[in-house]
């Protein structure tokens, strides 16, 4: 017998008729680039999609093409995150990071129609315009300056009438939205979200045990908007009306430190190294920043070090939240709450538990898969991750030869190695790529790095493997110093030996000035694994 329920579409038009009709007056705040702040409404960004809507239509864009954009985070940037699924076309956000030759594959691989770039990142479309395909480009931010080629956004949104009733509802299975994995293995290949798995995505982020997000909140997204939906944030403050702050190009600590106070930002989310940078900034000027309206900074896209979190909240009063995720699962997987017996366990094994990666969200399933097959919930046995759930991609778009990322019976390989323990919580323990293999056993670099950037002295650390003729490979141990602090590799060596076996100690340590990092933020292992890889440790002789 089917129940007799409404069949109601869950749907990004949806979400914004609920952020409309419910929540119009609620703020959203963007920093320009010339550091004043816009302010705007749920209201009023409302009534511009619906003329962004229109526009891309008479520009040409029809249901299914992929509207393209190259932004920072911004009000036309939300709105466009709104205006391309309500003209049922797929919003495609571009990793501006990118070196400009892959940005090209991307938008031609992706067929992308329109595409809107951001004033201060015409130099960078300039490198591409040439390689790629679309028809409309839209400048935001320009004030007029225009050619025939470049639309100039607030002009063609008073060109366009408020065609609401235009835009039939889209079928919730339909594609939203649209996001290239950053390719560290081959290509990057294209991730299509659902209208279906962005609104649950939404729902289930919101949960006080996910992100925990509410009407009276005040968001400030420090993860970009072009990478994996500013982690589903502008759309979950749309369904629970959430006041949204959005830095424009100003991510340096002492702007959102201003930004936090200013705007009286309760939650907010970014890279471990965005916040290692704002902890940096509170150690060296105490009490300068009122920052007691934030009750949660979210960490993830890499591991958060334990040390981290701890200093937050021991010396500042701040509280991280770690949680896992990947583009291909729009991108929440996972998030780190103490169970309730935990609650009341030392203050280091809730710290310990709060390292963690954390427990799915409802609607994930996990499992873990070593070379004996599935590996049990010991909270030891390492294999690597697999998943499922509404919105983890089941497919990319167009790439056939993606097949041996998904498990016979439909599951995602994540290329994550974890260990699960008995509560269902995941400790990543490294990508399946970057585990180091000393003498047939596994080293795990994340737990490495982690470690030494528990040590006083260092800002940041980085773990690769190098070749040696007994074992196979052992690490080497990329390190960058706090600005004034020495450590000695002789120091650092002694450090680890208290939590780890000898043969995990780093065979060298390397001390640089900067860790690379990808246009996602986090550590380029692949640069430093190709710097190292025919290094010779010095008392291994040449
Ligand atoms: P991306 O698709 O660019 O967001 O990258 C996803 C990958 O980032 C995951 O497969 C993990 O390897 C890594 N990652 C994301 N969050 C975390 C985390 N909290 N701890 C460790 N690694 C993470």
């Amino acid at each position: 017998m089917r129940g007799l329920m409404m069949d109601y579409q869950l749907t990004i038009p949806a979400l914004l008729r609920r952020a409309e009709t419910l929540f119009g007056s609620r703020e959203i705040v963007t920093r320009l680039p010339d550091r004043r702040l816009h302010r705007t409404t749920w209201g009023e960004v409302a009534a511009r999609v619906r003329r962004l809507a229109a526009a891309l239509r008479q520009l040409g864009v029809e249901p299914g093409d992929r509207v393209a954009t190259l932004c920072w985070n911004h009000a036309p940037h939300l709105e466009t995150y709104f205006a391309a699924p309500l003209a049922g076309a797929v919003l495609h956000t571009l990793n501006l990071r990118l070196p400009p030759e892959d940005l090209a594959y991307i938008i031609n691989h992706a067929g992308d129609r329109a595409l809107l770039v951001d004033a201060a990142l015409l130099p960078l479309f300039e490198r591409i315009k040439d390689l790629i395909g679309v028809r409309a480009v839209i400048v935001v931010g320009t004030h007029g300056h225009l050619t025939d080629l470049l639309l100039d956004y607030e002009a063609l949104l008073a060109g366009a009438g408020p065609h609401a009733a235009a835009f039939p509802e889209p079928d919730e299975r339909d594609a939203a939205a649209m996001c290239y994995t950053t390719g560290t293995t081959g290509r990057p290949k294209g991730v299509l979200y659902s209208h279906r798995a962005l609104v649950l995505h939404s729902l289930a982020i919101a949960l006080p045990d996910g992100m925990d997000l509410r009407e009276r909140d005040t968001l400030l997204p420090v993860v970009p908007m072009f990478h994996a939906n500013a982690w589903g944030l502008p759309y979950a403050a749309a369904m629970v009306g959430a006041k949204l702050v959005l830095p424009g190009p100003h991510l340096d600590p002492e702007s959102l430190a201003e930004l936090y106070q200013a705007e009286r930002v309760t939650v907010t989310a970014g890279v471990p190294t965005i916040w290692m940078g704002l902890l940096q900034l509170l150690d060296q000027q105490p009490g300068r920043f009122d920052l007691s309206s934030l009750r949660a900074l979210i960490v993830g896209g890499a591991a958060a070090p334990q040390a981290m979190i701890e200093a937050f909240d021991e010396r500042h009063g701040l509280h991280v939240v770690h949680a896992w995720g990947m583009t291909e699962m729009t991108p929440a997987g996972t998030i780190a709450h103490l169970a309730p017996g935990v609650e009341h366990a030392s203050p280091a094994e809730r710290y310990r538990a709060r390292a963690r990666q954390g427990r799915p969200f409802p609607f994930i399933d996990i499992r873990a898969r070593g070379a004996g097959g599935l590996v049990p919930w010991d909270g030891e046995t390492m294999g690597e991750l697999e998943v499922r759930g509404p919105w983890v991609a089941a497919a990319y778009f167009d790439a056939p030869d993606a097949d041996d990322r998904f498990t016979e019976d439909g599951w995602f390989r994540t290329g994550d190695i974890v260990a699960i323990d008995a509560s269902g919580s995941i400790e990543i323990k490294d990508r399946a790529k970057d585990l180091i293999k000393s003498g047939g056993e596994w080293i795990c670099s994340v737990t490495l790095e982690n470690a030494l950037m528990g040590h006083a002295a260092v800002a940041e650390a980085a773990v690769v493997p190098i070749p040696d003729a007994r074992w196979g490979e052992r690490p080497l141990a990329a390190v960058v110093l706090k600005p004034g602090q020495t450590a000695t590799p002789e120091e650092l060596t002694a450090f680890l030996a208290a939590s780890f076996p000898k043969w995990w100690l780093p065979a060298a340590f390397e001390f640089l000035d900067r860790i690379p990092r990808t246009s996602a933020g986090k550590f380029k292992k692949s640069e430093l694994r190709e710097r190292f890889k025919d290094y010779r440790p010095p008392d291994q002789g040449a």
